[in-house]
């Protein structure tokens, strides 16, 4: 195998469905690199001594050494490389937002295509799940526990790494499957729940830890009883950011508005897509989709698969899209439209009390807001309307106070989230928290990150304090 070829040779190109085929079924999209495919495609990186990639990557995976292994044909190598920074490869190759991380910052992107360090970290991490590859064995026992709430990537990251460390762990989780986002959230069309997030999770409980479904801690349990006669000796908060957000505007009460949560959980979780399913889903001929993010477009091409034609709304240009890259063209080459610069002010509905549109209203961009990206501001007098059946409300979520208004001594921030330090102390004591629930949403690998960070100040904390 030639090696360090830069860009002589191209990008090699992931094979993926037909758009139009695609487009009728849940099947997942990208099909990755075969060994071939994926060797010849980690022959292009440089091997750069100060990788700008490894410094892009939230959780600093050691991105040219695990390439390097897949080059030479040593996939055990390459898989325990990544294996030491990262509990959920076979996740994260497929949703993390790349372009924006380690291939934004590819010396390789400069003058031309960036390694896809995503799609070769995707095909070592399902060669090492269809091995059923372990990588550390768990220390011995410590007779301490610890209760993990959520089983979103924050608390799976979290246990795995407690686990290890011999702690006894058990995970309370609210919906009746483990997995948050990763099963409820993002369509199987992206992540399959059979072949990959079921197996990762599948890999956890093989290292002991319990999962507990069906339970909602500030409900089913407090966290004060958790700590107290339940006798866990800390508690690490995963739940995440699901509240969804609406805009407020008149008629979002009618029937046919939902959230884009509601939506894809009815589609994902409940399984609504299937023929033989109980849950109901309706679509309608025509969906708008309000918002622009990865939410937006998961919504978007779900009610697309599920029969509707489709328009996306979004009041900024497509260059201040927040959705990854990936799926923005795999949108648009399914036939999703765009409406830029458009923003609802009011849902419209008929006699019955549904929707039967939305009135919009024309924007340009005006100058930068905090964000840095330039604000949409109204252009006098430029009014739309854009018929729907349903509209999916797509804006957003913010994490669900329950836990934090059942809990003594539990800050929150301005945004409802939970306030912790780097490390994930909260501002009880014993009780961590990480993800969504404590940035508000943003993306699996910072929640993976957190937890893996929660995982040892747990670990501090509780070497310091006697059983
Ligand atoms: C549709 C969608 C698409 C996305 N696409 C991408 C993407 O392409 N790339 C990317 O990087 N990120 C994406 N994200 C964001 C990413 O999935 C989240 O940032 C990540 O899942 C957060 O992980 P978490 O563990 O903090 O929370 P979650 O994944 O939300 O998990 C929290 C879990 O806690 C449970 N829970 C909540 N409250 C309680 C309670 N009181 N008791 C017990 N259990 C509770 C919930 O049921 C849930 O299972 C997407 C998000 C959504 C919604
Ligand atoms: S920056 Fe690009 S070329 Fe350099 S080590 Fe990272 S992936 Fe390889």
């Amino acid at each position: 195998m030639d090696k360090k070829l830069g860009n002589k040779i191209p990008r090699v190109p992931v094979r993926e469905l037909d758009p139009a085929a695609r487009a009728k079924h849940f099947e997942e999209v990208c099909l990755g690199y075969d060994l071939h495919e994926a060797q010849r495609e980690a022959s292009r990186c440089l091997d750069c001594p100060k990788p700008a990639c490894v410094a892009a990557c939230p959780v600093s995976i050691a991105i040219p050494s695990f390439i390097r292994q897949l080059a030479e044909g040593n996939l055990y190598e390459a898989a325990s490389v990544i294996a030491q920074d990262s509990s959920l490869p076979a996740v994260c190759g497929r949703v993390c937002p790349q372009e924006t991380q380690c291939e934004g910052a590819c010396v390789l992107g400069k003058k031309g295509e960036a390694v896809a360090i995503g799609k070769l970290e995707r095909f070592v991490a399902d060669w090492s799940r269809e091995q059923q590859v372990q990588f550390a064995a768990c220390k011995p026992a410590n007779g301490r526990s610890v209760a993990v709430v959520g089983s979103g990537p924050a608390g799976l990251a979290c246990a795995t790494d407690l686990a290890r460390l011999g702690y006894r762990v058990t995970i309370f989780e609210s919906l009746h499957e483990p997995g948050g986002v990763l099963l409820y959230g993002i369509p199987e069309f992206r992540l399959p729940k059979e072949t990959v997030v079921k197996p990762e999770i599948a890999r956890l409980q093989a290292l002991g830890v319990q999962i507990e479904t069906n339970v909602v801690i500030g409900r089913t349990l407090t966290v004060d009883q958790l700590l107290g006669e339940e006798g866990y000796d800390a508690v690490f908060v995963g739940s995440g950011a699901g509240l969804p957000k609406f805009m407020g505007i008149p008629g979002e009460n009618l029937n046919g508005v939902v959230s884009a949560n509601e939506f894809l959980t009815r589609s994902n979780l409940m399984k609504a897509y299937r023929e033989d399913a109980d849950t109901p889903i309706y679509v309608g001929r025509r969906v708008v989709v309000v918002g622009g993010g990865n939410v937006a477009m998961d919504a978007a091409r779900t009610a697309l698969r599920l029969g509707a034609e489709v328009t996306v709304v979004y009041r900024r240009t497509e260059a201040e899209l927040p959705a990854r890259l990936e799926e923005v063209h795999h949108a648009k080459e399914e036939g999703i439209r765009f409406q830029f610069l458009t923003n609802p002010i009011a849902v419209l509905g008929d006699e019955q009390g549904w929707v039967k549109g939305l009135s919009c209203q024309r924007m340009e961009l005006g100058e930068p807001d905090q964000s840095g990206r330039r604000r949409p501001v109204p252009v006098a007098g430029d009014c739309l309307e854009v018929p729907a059946d349903v509209v999916i409300m797509s804006l957003g979520t913010s994490p669900n106070p329950l836990i934090a208004t059942t809990t003594p001594g539990l800050e929150v921030n301005a945004w409802g989230c939970l306030v912790a330090d780097e490390a994930g102390a909260t501002t009880r004591l014993g009780v961590f928290a990480g993800g969504d629930a404590v940035t508000g949403a943003a993306t699996v690998i910072l929640a993976m990150g957190a937890g893996r960070k929660a995982a040892q100040a747990i670990h501090q904390y509780l070497q310091q304090t006697s059983c």
